[in-house]
């Protein structure tokens, strides 16, 4: 089964970009009243992320946080490019199932599960799976066949934008007694999971956790368990538009691998990032439905031309925080938009605020930034909107979902395809040219020698 094959995709034509296909789109609805948010999802720029990673942690398997956007389109991608998928429920193990994914390829990363999810992870054959309490390991030798457990430990995600450790991990000291209950139970635990937070701030919270985890193995190991995997969970940004860059975290994860998990044959280290693999492949364009121009009236007499300082301007655009914005409330994300059209030079700016279309007060996108006298119909443009934006979005107040337009190019498909077809991770000899390939500007120049690919 080619799985690529039931993804609703476009080409995109050579020499053209996502943005291209952005401005024709908006030409398009333009010429209707039908002005509809749209997304463009470019999954090139899945291609792309994936091959840095590849470059920047040649020892960490990444298996994808299912939740941060389970998009038939962006799992199957992934699925092609190899990756392995972290999965919290029945539902999104269906769903990576559904793709012809090995059930080897999935770790059941919930901490808490209910025992309905149990029983299915172990009749479709899915074994990898995380704990951190006893009552959780009771439940697993109860209701599963052949578990081979991850112990999740806490870590100090104090400096991440959003902590997951108030939740889940277990501290340090309860990782004996809990590995003991495990023995005793007769169950297999193989190792060690983190997650430092989502948005996480300060690399040296993974040298923490990695040292941590190095404690935890050894616990294990001595224990009598054959401790052989170490997750290192995700946390890692999906655009660079951030403090602290991917590569800066991963410039401070490999010595600290290195350091306390020597390279060993029998080692497996895997992540489970979400928000870097889907990021900014998604860009959300809305359109401005409403406006409302509130004068001030002390300066209104004042600054008589010039404009800036004597009104405020609301508007009200056909996306909101009940909607793709969900990010806002959910994800402690702050989204600014930029012009679809290039203002004039001379053109005033003037302070704004920017609301969604239900009638919540609470429907607010931003709350303050500069933008010229844009007019009802015009359209705003959102970058990096991939993670935690349409997997948790509602229909309240009758919104509907933007509709996604998935789009890549011919060379990253056929890199997609070359990369699936061969079932390994690409070569080192391989990743600049592909990484040139597939670069921002996709100029259509296919590499040749070593990477040529083959079309399907
Ligand atoms: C949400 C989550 C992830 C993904 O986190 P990102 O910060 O998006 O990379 C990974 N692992 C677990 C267990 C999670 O809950």
């Amino acid at each position: 089964m080619n799985p690529t094959a039931a993804l609703d995709l476009s080409f995109l034509e050579e020499g053209f970009s996502a943005r291209d296909v952005i401005e024709q789109n908006i030409n398009e609805s333009s010429l209707t009243d039908d002005r509809d948010a749209f997304y463009i999802c470019d999954l090139g720029d899945i291609l792309k992320k994936h091959l840095r990673w590849t470059r920047a942690l040649p020892r960490v398997t990444p298996f994808y946080a299912v939740k941060c956007n389970d998009s038939r389109s962006v799992v199957t991608t992934l699925a092609s490019l190899g990756t392995g998928f972290d999965c919290a429920s029945k539902t999104e193990i269906q769903l990576v199932q559904s793709l012809g994914v090995d059930p080897g390829r999935i770790i059941y990363a919930n901490p808490c599960k209910q025992v309905s999810q149990i029983k299915y992870a172990s009749a479709h054959g899915v074994r990898m799976m995380t704990f951190d309490s006893e009552v959780e390991l009771m439940k697993v030798a109860r209701y599963h066949d052949n578990a081979k457990l991850v112990l999740r430990i806490a870590t100090d995600d104090s400096k991440a934008v959003c902590r997951l450790s108030v939740k889940f991990g277990a501290p340090l000291k309860a990782c004996r007694g809990l590995l003991e209950k495990a023995k005793e139970l007769g169950l297999d635990v193989i190792g060690v999971s983190f997650h430092v937070g989502s948005g996480c701030t300060d690399p040296l919270t993974y040298s923490q956790a990695i040292s941590d985890a190095r404690y935890v193995f050894d616990m294990g190991n001595e224990l009598g368990f054959t401790m052989d995997l170490l997750d290192i969970g995700g946390g890692f940004p999906g655009s660079d538009d951030v403090d602290l860059k991917f590569e800066e975290i991963t410039a401070v994860i490999n010595p600290a691998l290195d350091k306390y998990f020597p390279v060993d044959h029998k080692l497996k280290i895997i992540a489970e990032p979400g928000r870097f693999y889907v990021a900014s492949a998604y860009t959300l364009v809305v359109n401005i439905i409403a406006k409302k121009v509130i004068l001030d009236d002390d300066n209104a007499s004042d600054e008589e031309d010039e404009g800036t300082t004597d009104r405020t301007i609301m508007y009200y655009v056909n996306d909101g925080v009940y909607g793709s914005f969900n990010c806002i409330l959910f994800d402690h994300a702050h989204c600014l938009p930029s012009l679809h059209k290039k203002p004039k030079p001379d053109e005033p700016l003037y302070p704004c605020s920017i609301w969604g279309p239900t009638c919540d007060g609470l429907d607010r996108i931003v709350e303050q930034c500069t933008l010229p006298d844009l007019q009802v119909g015009d359209w705003l443009v959102f970058e990096n909107m991939g993670a935690y934006t349409v997997a948790a979005s509602s229909t309240f107040n009758g919104f509907q979902r933007p509709d996604i337009h998935y789009v890549i190019s011919r060379p990253s498909w056929q890199h997609v395809q070359r990369i699936s077809s061969q079932g390994l991770p690409p070569q080192e000899s391989c990743l600049q040219e592909m990484l040139v390939c597939c670069g921002r500007e996709s100029v259509v120049e296919m590499p040749t020698k070593s990477c040529q690919t083959h079309v399907v």
